[in-house]
């Protein structure tokens, strides 16, 4: 936890904060904190800052909070993401959200398990958590916005090339002829495959709804191997 994400409901004065639960104890047993420490806090969907620890009890830490600056910038990035199995979507929301990523797509494809929408990890509250996870990590406040996509077909002819227009849409599938491209300026929409791959006519639609196939490299990655790298080589910076 590199920063401390306060929500509206933790305020119980303008500047001052209560926290419990996890992020108390967090604090309390990581950052060893103790009265006068400061620690970076960030507010959700607001400005980043330092609170200073006024109190700490058994159930809560009490802190001073200065909101001065801001979240870094957004990777101008829309993840369309083949659901994984539920253990990697934690991950993958996670990691995701710590690489700056405002905008991801859980969709469904072939070689998606059924099983996998039925998930407790794919309500709501558990892509919160894990967003929160990522922001903590990497110091931003901005939450993404997770949205699945449970047809494929309708979502990838109706929808997508309203969300592709005036981005880059690449798709990663190793073995593709062309390389993914780096320090990419323009926005970009980044088709990721499930741990299977892509079928040849989910390949087909997508590059019908605008999409480039680039691959890597001749390895085949992990998905959430292959995210990372991605975006290392299409960000300017992270
Ligand atoms: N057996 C599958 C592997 C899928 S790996 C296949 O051969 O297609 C899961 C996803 O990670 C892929 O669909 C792709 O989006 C991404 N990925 C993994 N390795 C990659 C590489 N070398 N180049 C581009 N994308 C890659």
């Amino acid at each position: 936890m590199n920063l401390i994400l306060l929500f509206d409901d933790d305020f119980t004065s303008p500047t001052r904060v209560r926290l419990t639960g996890r992020r108390r104890d967090h604090v309390v047993r990581v950052h060893r904190a103790v009265v006068g420490d400061e620690l970076v806090v960030g507010v959700a969907g607001g400005g980043v800052g330092r609170g200073r620890v006024v109190g700490v009890d058994g159930e809560g830490i009490e802190l001073d909070v200065v909101i001065d600056g801001s979240p870094p910038a957004a990777a101008d990035v829309t993840l369309v993401l083949a659901l994984p199995r539920p253990k990697v979507l934690n991950r993958v929301i996670a990691s995701a959200t710590s690489m700056g990523i405002k905008r991801l797509f859980l969709i469904n494809a072939w070689r998606v398990e059924k099983s996998y929408w039925s998930s407790p990890r794919m309500r709501p509250e558990n892509f919160l958590q894990q967003a929160i996870l990522g922001l903590e990590q990497a110091k931003d406040t901005i939450l993404p916005s997770i949205e699945a996509r449970r047809f494929f077909r309708p979502f990838v002819e109706e929808e997508l090339p309203q969300l592709t227009r005036g981005t880059r849409a690449l798709l990663a599938h190793p073995g593709a002829d062309i390389e993914c491209p780096s320090r990419v300026s323009e926005p970009v929409t980044l088709a990721i495959g499930p741990e299977g791959g892509f079928i040849d006519a989910e390949v087909t639609s997508l590059q019908r709804a605008g999409f480039l196939p680039v691959s890597l490299g001749p390895r085949v990655l992990r998905v959430e191997t292959a995210i990372a790298v991605l975006m290392g080589r299409l960000a300017q910076r992270l």
